[in-house]
């Protein structure tokens, strides 16, 4: 048994990020940049003005101006602006040379083809060539997940097809003879499968849509049905169920039927003891203990992990602390324990208030969990108030 800090180090070493490819920008959005973008020409590329008004002389000391004529943004004015002399303009057109300012057209009064000026203002209403980055600056960095904001640094430098890391493939398989579907009726002794509801959740918050499937307690027809299900296309291969070390428990034998090599089989946490992973070539594979809660837990403490690293993605920075709600009275236990929580905002602090949870069985603990409270191995009671961890989840 590992502790979950040396499991993190074994998944971090094994996982290679996965091959880049060049995607259109428009279908690029929350995939993740594998190439550095720096600006390749100043922006903005020109002076431009800032306001709707005229450009007039920066230190004309003129009270009354001629207008000379019109600029909309898009076009140019080649004529010069000369004492005495404005430019009606309009917010983005490109600003004459001849050190210009715009006085707002709120702060003039226009009397037939002249303005007044009501007040001067300090303001230049300029947006300087090369004010929001000059041209070399890097802008984007490697492993950076694309929002709509990285969309459009990317637009206004012409990067229609930036490197980004290739679309994840995970395939997800729940085990076990006791299941019946969501939408079926359990017999005596049969639940039914939550398991792949809560992986498509959880996956899809991490922006990934994986193929699911059932396979029964029965390694020869298992292995017969993920083969046919192409399961060696996939990046991430997610089973749940079957990671102990029980007569009808086949994950670990299944994966290495598979070519998996396994370089965890239990890990010291609490829950989500019975963790399985392992690697064929750049394919990683997961064994995860089939109660819901373990699986809650495994998945935010290392699936996501991996899947970090396979992107490309940072690592995951150390846990947060906030202040703990309530307390906890005796906790010890020699196992380090995550367990469920809600994280919320008051006074300027973090609260953690821990949610009940009766045990790794307990579906029901899953509803408002937003965090998962870190308690290290052999911790005595907490306080009400102690400065706990956590680790952040997806809500
Ligand atoms: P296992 O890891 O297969 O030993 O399963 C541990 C516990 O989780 C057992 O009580 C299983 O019935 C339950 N379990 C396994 N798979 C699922 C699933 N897909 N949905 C809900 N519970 C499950
Ligand atoms: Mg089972």
């Amino acid at each position: 048994m590992i502790p979950v800090s040396e499991a993190l180090e074994i998944i971090r070493s094994q996982c290679v990020p996965l091959p880049v490819e060049p995607v259109a920008l428009d279908q690029c959005w929350h995939r993740v940049l594998r190439e550095e973008i720096h600006a390749t020409e100043d922006l903005p590329a020109f002076d431009r003005a800032a306001m709707d008004g005229y450009a007039i002389g920066r230190d004309d000391p003129a009270e009354e101006f001629g207008v000379v004529g019109e600029l909309q943004a898009g076009g140019t004015w080649a004529g010069a602006i000369g004492k005495g002399q404005a430019l009606r303009i309009f917010t983005g057109a490109a600003l004459p040379p001849g050190g210009l300012r715009v006085v707002m057209q709120e702060d003039v009064e226009i009397q037939g083809g002249k303005i007044k000026l009501r007040r001067r203002s300090a303001e230049l209403n300029i947006r300087f060539r090369g004010e929001d980055a000059r041209r070399g600056t890097r802008l984007l960095s490697q492993g950076t997940r694309l929002g709509g904001g990285e969309m459009a640094v990317l637009a206004s430098l012409g990067q229609t097809r930036p490197q980004v890391a290739r679309a994840l493939r995970v395939s997800h398989f729940v085990m076990g003879d006791e299941l019946v579907p969501p939408g079926g009726t359990p017999q005596a002794g049969q639940i039914r499968n939550s398991n792949s509801s809560l992986l498509q959740g959880l996956l899809r918050d991490m922006d990934l849509a994986p193929r699911q499937g059932w396979l029964r307690d029965d390694v020869e027809a298992a292995l017969q049905q993920l083969r046919s299900e192409a399961v060696d296309q996939a990046d991430l291969l997610l089973i749940s169920g079957g990671t102990s070390v029980g007569k009808m428990d086949f994950t670990r034998p299944l994966l290495e039927r598979l070519g998996f090599q396994i370089h965890i089989s239990k890990v010291c946490v609490r829950p989500g003891k019975p963790l399985l992973f392992g690697t064929s070539g750049n394919r990683v594979a997961f064994g995860l203990p089939g109660n819901p809660l373990s699986h809650f837990v495994c998945f935010h403490l290392f699936v996501a992990e991996a899947i970090r690293c396979l992107q490309g993605l940072p690592s995951r920075p150390g846990l947060p602390s906030a202040f703990l709600e309530g307390g906890l009275p005796g906790c010890l236990n020699e196992r380090e324990t995550y367990a469920p929580a809600r994280i919320s905002t008051g006074g300027g602090r973090q609260h953690l208030t821990p949610l009940a949870w009766r045990s790794s069985g307990d579906v029901v603990s899953l509803i408002d969990v937003n965090a998962l409270l870190q308690i290290p191995a052999g911790t005595p009671e907490l306080a009400a108030g102690a400065v706990v961890s956590y680790l952040p989840v997806t809500h």
